[in-house]
């Protein structure tokens, strides 16, 4: 809970959700892509944020987001319509 570093706590929020992620819809090692079903691991994984994407205000919350392969995750920013 102390961090006192608040520069350090982006990466490691992020790592804490990688794992949560990673642990909530995978069995903790690995995790398929929400959308194309691409298995990834804690170092492929990308999080997106659905159904609300960032473009409209989603936020990284835990009823935000879904595990996503790199290229699915840069696709749906371009389909931001
Ligand atoms: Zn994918």
């Amino acid at each position: 809970m102390s961090n006192n570093r608040a520069g350090r706590s982006n990466s490691t929020r992020r790592r804490a959700r990688k794992t949560w992620i990673l642990n909530t819809f995978g069995n903790g090692n690995t995790v398929f892509c929400n959308w194309c079903k691409k298995r990834l691991t804690f170092t492929t994984l990308t999080i997106d944020r659905y159904p609300i994407p960032g473009a409209r205000g989603g936020r990284y919350r835990e009823d935000n987001i879904v595990p996503a392969c790199k290229s699915c995750n840069n696709k749906l920013d371009d389909h931001s319509s």
